[in-house]
Formats: C-alpha cells, sequence, structure tokens
C-alpha cells in the first residue's frame, strides 16, 4: 500500500498521456467532474507542436458530441501553473483530463472546462507495470521482463527501428542533395568518401573528397599512379622531405598536378589523421589507396548504386590498391602477411551506411518505393555488424539474423532504451499492457 501511493504521488504527464492515448481506465459510467455522463469516441492525437496536449478528440458530453483538443495534467491546478487561462490557444480544449481535480480550470473567456479526473479509474497492475519499467537499474530497463516480450512487438519495434534509422541517415543525403544542386554523382562521391573514415577518420576523409574536386578525379580516373598522388597530395601525405622511390614519385606527380590545376598549398596536414589504435589494415594511408582504387575502376557514379540489385554486387568487388601497398600498409613500412584490399566487413559498412541511405533517399526523391524496398533487402543479406549493443541482445537471447536487425538495435538503445522512452516503444506498451507472451 505504501508502494502504490509513493507510485500515486510520483504520477507523472507523460504516463497520463500513455494512459489517455491508450484509454487504460475504467470508462464504466464515466462522467466529468462537473458530473454530466461523458462517451470518450475518439482521444484524438498527441499534438507535437504548441498548444494542448492532445488533438481531434471526440467526445460525447450527455447528448452532445464535441469535438477538438484535450489538455492532460497530473493535478487542475496545473492549468493555472502552466497560464493556460491567460492563453486563448488554449480556448477550444473540450476536455481537461486529470490525476487528481484540485482546482476548476478555465479558459482566457472565463468558460469552466469539463474535467475527467482519473485517479479512482487506472488499474493498480498498470501503476505497478510502470513503475517497475521507470525504476530498471539495468542498462535496457524493461530486461527483467525480457521472458514476457511479445515476438510481435519486437519484431514491430525493430522494423519500425530500421525504417527510422535509415530514414534519418537518408535526411542527410537529402541535405547534402540540396547543397550540391542534386548532382547526385557529387553526393554519391562525397558520402562514400565520408564512410571511408570508418568512424575515426571520418572527418578528415569528408574534408579531403571535399578538397578534391570529382571533375578532377574523373579525368584523371585512368592513371592509378596519378590519382594516388591527387589524394594522397591533397590529404597532406606527401611534405616529408625524404621517402621510398614510390613516395617521391608521388610527390613529383602531385607538384605537376598541384600546378596544374592551381591547388592552395597546405589544405591538408598529415596530422589531421587519426592513427590511435588503430591495426595497420585500418591505416588511413591503405584507406585511402582503396578509396582511389574505388574511384579508379569504378568511377563510382550514382548509377551503380541505383542499377544494383543485391548488396553482393557491392560486397562481392574486390576493391584493391595500386602494387605499391600488395606489401606497404603505409608509406615506408612493410607488413609481413597484409592483405592491401578493402574487407568484407568493411564493404559490407558501405553499403549499410552509404548505398542503402543513397537509395532510400532516391526512393523518396523519385516517388519509387522499390528502391526503398531494395535498400531493405540489401541489408537483410548483409550479416549483423558485431557490435556491444547487437552482442546483448544476442546474449540476452534475441535472435539477431542481418545488418538490418543490427541496425534497428542500435537504434533501439540509442534513441529509445538510452532515453528510457518506454511509453512510446512498442515493447513497453505491451509490457505496460499486459499483454501474454504468446
Ligand atoms: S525503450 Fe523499449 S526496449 Fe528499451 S527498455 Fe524501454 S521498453 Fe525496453
Amino acid at each position: 500500500m505504501i508502494l502504490l501511493a509513493v507510485i500515486i504521488a510520483s504520477m507523472k504527464e507523460e504516463f497520463l498521456n500513455f494512459i489517455w492515448k491508450h484509454q487504460y481506465f475504467d470508462k464504466k459510467r464515466l462522467e466529468t467532474y462537473q458530473g454530466e455522463v461523458l462517451q470518450v469516441l475518439n482521444p484524438g492525437q498527441i499534438n507535437v507542436n504548441s498548444g494542448p496536449d492532445f488533438s481531434n478528440a471526440r467526445i460525447k458530453l450527455g447528448r452532445t458530441s464535441w469535438a477538438g483538443p484535450t489538455e492532460i495534467h497530473v493535478r487542475s491546478s496545473d492549468w493555472y501553473l502552466h497560464q493556460h487561462h491567460k492563453n486563448p490557444a488554449f480556448d477550444q480544449v473540450v476536455l481537461h483530463v486529470v490525476w487528481v481535480n484540485n482546482a476548476n480550470a478555465k479558459t482566457s473567456n472565463g468558460r469552466e472546462i469539463p474535467t475527467l479526473e482519473l485517479k479512482d479509474r487506472v488499474k493498480t497492475d498498470l501503476l505497478l507495470r510502470h513503475q517497475k519499467l521507470r525504476k530498471g537499474n539495468s542498462r535496457v530497463p524493461c530486461e527483467p521482463q525480457f521472458d514476457r516480450i511479445p515476438d510481435s512487438s519486437f519484431q514491430r519495434m525493430l522494423d519500425q527501428m530500421a525504417c527510422q534509422r535509415l530514414k534519418r541517415k537518408s535526411r542527410e543525403v537529402v541535405a547534402s542533395l540540396d547543397r550540391h544542386n542534386y548532382d547526385w554523382d557529387q553526393v554519391t562521391y562525397l558520402a562514400l568518401g565520408k564512410n571511408f573514415g570508418f568512424h575515426l577518420n571520418t572527418a578528415a576523409f569528408e574534408t579531403l573528397v571535399s578538397v578534391v574536386p570529382l571533375p578532377i578525379v574523373r579525368k584523371m580516373r585512368s592513371g592509378i599512379v596519378q590519382l594516388e598522388a591527387l589524394f594522397f597530395g591533397q590529404a597532406g601525405f606527401l611534405q616529408r622531405v625524404t621517402g621510398d622511390a614510390y613516395y617521391l614519385r608521388l610527390q613529383k606527380e602531385y607538384e605537376f598536378i598541384k600546378k596544374k590545376y592551381s591547388f592552395k598549398p597546405g589544405l591538408m596536414k598529415k596530422e589531421m589523421w587519426k592513427y590511435l589504435r588503430l591495426r595497420p589494415s585500418n591505416f588511413p594511408s591503405l584507406r585511402i589507396a582503396q578509396f582511389v582504387s574505388m574511384m579508379h575502376l569504378e568511377g563510382f557514379r550514382f548509377s551503380d548504386i541505383r542499377e544494383a540489385v543485391t548488396a553482393g554486387q557491392f560486397t562481392e568487388k574486390v576493391v584493391k590498391p595500386s602494387s605499391y601497398w600488395d606489401d606497404h600498409y603505409d608509406f615506408g613500412k612493410k607488413w609481413g602477411v597484409g592483405r592491401s584490399t578493402l574487407g568484407l566487413s568493411s564493404r559490407e559498412n558501405l553499403v549499410i551506411n552509404t548505398v542503402a541511405p543513397l537509395l532510400v533517399a532516391y526512393a523518396n526523391y523519385t516517388g519509387q518505393p522499390e528502391f526503398h524496398a531494395r535498400a531493405i533487402e540489401m541489408m537483410k543479406e548483409i550479416p549483423p555488424e558485431q557490435n556491444r549493443i547487437v552482442a546483448y541482445w544476442k546474449e540476452k537471447g534475441f535472435g539477431v539474423s542481418s545488418a538490418y536487425y543490427s541496425q534497428a538495435l542500435i537504434e533501439l538503445n540509442n534513441q529509445y532504451c538510452n532515453l528510457r522512452k518506454c511509453l512510446d516503444c512498442f515493447i513497453g506498451q505491451s509490457l505496460l499492457a499486459g499483454v501474454p507472451k504468446p
């Protein structure tokens, strides 16, 4: 009883919103605090803009139907605390839904608002379940209830998360398209370049592709040595006085290119590239060489992406840098057993972070949903990523069969679990509703 009293005393408005949205209260002999018989025909939709909490609700008071916004508060006196009685935007409110009615709310024109008090109408079970979720100490607050999660809610939430993540990444593509006059090849080049930074060197790679113009890359595409000189020179790698024969050759080529295209000196410095805790196979020097080889072989236009049907068309391609990198992982540094080609997981990463978002942006831009569906199919073709979030869910017994699901779990973790948005999560909603696991 003490616990229940504490729970009731700590009632939060967001939970009341949830109760109202899902109508989780006893509706028998419903009446307003003012004594009118009340029927809720439709609770309306949550209003994400300024103004009352829900819009377009439909209710019946006695024999009269009303349509309009509803406002939710823990105490009805919050109406005055929030100054709604002075705000005409709240004059149309048809119902004030409160946990406790301790003051009659009136609009700016003096109308008393019908009030529904919920404190004696919500089941104790629901309050206790919410408390359990809210106070969960685990990294994922619903962890103690994992065995109660219905598969359908889990699947529905992951589908939503996978789409939300793709949509968010595609918004970056759209912003880039806006900045580059809807030149899809240019945007593909920039996105791919940025992706080649693989987290640690994202900013440096982003700068590099911004100082190596795509039209010049295209002109020089056929000569791998010249292309390497262009990229390594602009990246700030060719400023040393000494080096091996290949290094000196690139320096010479770059001097010529720099004059020909009137490049400003020193746009990038070698110090901008990070090596900390990287294995040689991830060194930025090798990544630049791999990126160059992709430009050399493919030119990598947006049409390559638009026309690809499967993820395999990207992941099966072997991108091999010039022969210097067969036995070097950096200028002047040889490896015993090395591999200069872009690894499979890196190629899969390019599909997840560059190819799929570009396809989704294209689907939205052209109104062709088949490109969105293709992006999803590609993600389902690729194995799940290995990271601590995926490892956690796997360890707890949830199947993670592809990158589609690993991406969904990353989104769920970052955008919902970490922010404790359990009331907005299908999993949390089914746990609160007490939906039995089938
Ligand atoms: S957001 Fe969803 S998955 Fe995450 S802890 Fe809450 S209920 Fe569980």
